[in-house]
């Protein structure tokens, strides 16, 4: 029998490999616009006619190419980024396969104009379906304008997929947004139909996010900054107040290259945990930073996908990063808009001599479990109202021995910590109770505005959680434990938790019958109100259930949480509104309340005088 295998022409090769690469027109302005980042151009410029399906144009100012590289590149696996097999895992970029333009030109009419830097004279390559028709010396700025005419013109079934001008004008300005969300130190413009549709100039990754999303994004954001041996992390977050109805604004960028990943989008969301409500989205902008070694970027044609090789960690460094980020915010004054980060830098220190970090290892730090720092020193000598009193101090022998602190990126806990100072210092009468709940501090610099029934609830909280998750808090034995009959449910609800109920230091037992007997109470709860306190935690815990998504832990510790807070202020004295807010510093997040609402508005003197500037 005839052989009849034979090989396919490089045409048709390259044009089945195109399907994979270039789906629509976005597709190859994502590959030309990397191409020109790649090409370390300081300005790149993208025009587009008819949603990019007639012409497709990247001007760039970047290092250009030569006579020969100009023909090559257009060759499937043709690259100058790679050389062996090892360089697949070190390259700094995301995975290079030469495969971009020889995609394109097998689909297209492409004209390729390129000058090398230094060089003479230029060169333009016209290629049409993989067939170079010409190639010409030609006068040309130095770097690389590439155009991509009627994409799709020999292959009817792709065009004809193509869908209306507005959708694919969305898909292209999401790419273009990608890459120059990403790349902020470089100058983007674009233009669509000869209209300008962006011109974002050079500045630092807050203002082209920004000049991107719009300038009052400048007071949406929260800066995210980590610096670990596996990751280091920065970029910023919307507040929560700012979630929006739909995705979008959701970016990672992975060694600068836009990626989706749900895996960590999880551990983002885990972060904002019950800030926003259920049906909104949180914005993110994070870069992550990781040696391309232990990623693996060849695992999709479009590289929007990618492998970590130790993902567990990057997701709970990146989860307790946001976290920390959302707790502080108020108090770490966040960057200036117009400032470049180097302008940060107070002169004294600039000129200081560097001194080496002293890292304080922590063997307990668990980045899967939240952590409450809370400072047992601060606070003795105060005077709740009884019951108040009472609870406290016995919260405050439980965390006598030492206990383990979150490790704080320093420059989150350097304001917090000068605040603290600041507070601690302050006389009493500047702890002013305004209408029934907020408090009103003065400092030198601004006041701050504690929302006290909500702050209450936040720390109570936050040190139930940590005794739920640590250890067994110390029960108080009752002399004559009394019997509390309780609905069939309840008492099944009473015996699912009892291990919990038990770490928050109830002693119970089953009498029968639905009754039980209460040995043992929380140290601190004032015996009398038991009874009460916990038939609110149940009915609590039961609410919570049906409405939120909630480990027991957690809802356990909201439950306690609202059935202890204060509910009546009026007899309180200076030194515990004080003790308060020195807690509620003390937080692991000091800006929002258990049920996601905000606690804590902190304004210094520049955002008060923005009051009186018209
Ligand atoms: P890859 O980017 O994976 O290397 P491409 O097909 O996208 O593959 O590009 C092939 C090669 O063409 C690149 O490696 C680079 O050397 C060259 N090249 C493409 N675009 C440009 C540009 N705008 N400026 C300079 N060189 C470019
Ligand atoms: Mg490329």
């Amino acid at each position: 029998m005839a052989d009849i295998i034979h090989l396919l022409p490089d045409a048709v090769a390259n044009q089945i490999a195109a399907g994979e690469v270039i789906q629509r027109p976005a597709s190859a302005v994502k590959e030309v616009l990397e191409n020109a980042v790649d090409a370390g151009s300081s300005r790149i410029q993208l025009i587009i006619r008819d949603a990019g399906k007639t012409l497709i144009q990247v001007i760039d100012d970047g290092g250009g190419m030569s006579e020969t590289d100009s023909r090559l590149s257009f060759e499937r696996h043709a690259t100058s980024k790679i050389r062996k097999a090892e360089d697949l895992f070190s390259l700094h970029t995301m995975g290079f396969r030469g495969e971009a333009l020889a995609s394109i030109a097998a689909i297209a009419q492409v004209d390729l104009k390129s000058r090398l830097r230094g060089s003479e004279i230029g060169t333009k390559v016209v290629i049409e379906a993989s067939v170079c028709k010409s190639q010409d010396p030609v006068a040309t700025p130095e770097g690389t304008s590439l155009a991509i005419k009627n994409l799709f013109y020999n292959v009817p079934a792709r065009r004809n997929f193509l869908k209306s001008n507005p959708v694919e004008t969305r898909h292209i300005i999401e790419e273009f947004t990608r890459v120059a969300m990403s790349n902020p130190q470089i100058h983007f413009s674009f233009h669509h139909n000869d209209l300008q549709v962006f011109d974002l100039r050079e500045g630092n990754f807050r203002q082209r996010i920004a000049s991107i999303c719009g300038n009052n994004y400048n007071e949406r954001l929260v800066p995210v900054e980590e610096d670990t041996t596996i990751v280091k992390l920065e970029g910023f977050i919307g507040k929560p107040e700012f979630a929006k109805k739909n995705r979008g604004e959701q970016y990672f960028f992975v060694n600068n290259r836009f990626i989706k990943d749900s895996y960590l989008h999880h551990a983002v969301n885990a972060a904002f945990d019950s800030l926003i409500p259920k049906d909104a989205y949180a914005s993110y902008w994070l870069k992550i930073y990781i040696d391309p070694a232990k990623i693996d970027v060849n695992i999709h044609p479009t590289k929007t996908e990618i492998k970590f090789e130790d993902e567990k960690s990057v997701y709970a460094i990146l989860r307790a990063a946001v976290k920390r980020a959302l707790g502080k915010f108020s108090i770490a004054p966040s960057l200036d808009f117009d400032q470049e980060r180097a302008f940060d830098v107070p002169l004294d220190k600039l000129n200081a001599i560097p001194i080496q970090p002293v890292i304080k290892v922590n063997p307990n730090y668990n980045p899967f479990k939240p952590e409450t720092s809370f400072n047992p020193n601060i606070g003795r000598d105060n005077s709740w109202s009884r019951m108040e009193s009472q609870r406290t101090d016995q919260w405050l022998k439980l965390h006598q021995e030492p206990i383990q602190q979150t490790v704080y990126n320093e420059e989150v806990t350097e304001p917090v910590k000068e605040l603290q100072r600041e507070m601690e210092e302050l006389p009493d009468d500047r702890f002013v109770l305004t209408g029934s709940r907020i408090l009103n501090i003065s400092f030198k610099n601004g006041i701050l505005l504690i929302d006290l029934p909500g702050a209450h609830e936040r720390i109570l909280y936050e040190r139930y959680l940590h005794a739920l998750q640590t250890k067994a808090v110390i029960t108080q034995q009752q002399l004559f434990p009394p019997r509390l009959q309780l609905s069939h449910d309840d008492a099944l609800l009473v015996t699912e938790l009892n291990d919990e109920l038990r770490k928050l230091g109830f002693d119970l037992t089953d009498f029968g019958n639905n009754t039980i007997v209460i040995h043992g109470i929380p140290s601190g709860l004032d015996s009398g109100k038991e009874t009460t306190v916990l038939q609110e935690l149940l009915e609590q815990f039961r609410n919570n259930r049906n409405r939120l998504e909630l480990s027991a832990d957690d809802n356990l510790a909201r439950s306690m949480a609202r059935s202890m807070s204060v509910k009546d202020l009026r007899n309180y004295q200076y030194k515990e509104l004080r003790k308060i807010a020195l807690d509620l510093l003390q937080c692991e997040n000091s800006n929002y309340g258990v049920n996601g609402k905000t606690i804590l508005v902190h304004l210094n003197s520049n955002d008060l005088l923005n009051f009186f500037q018209s």
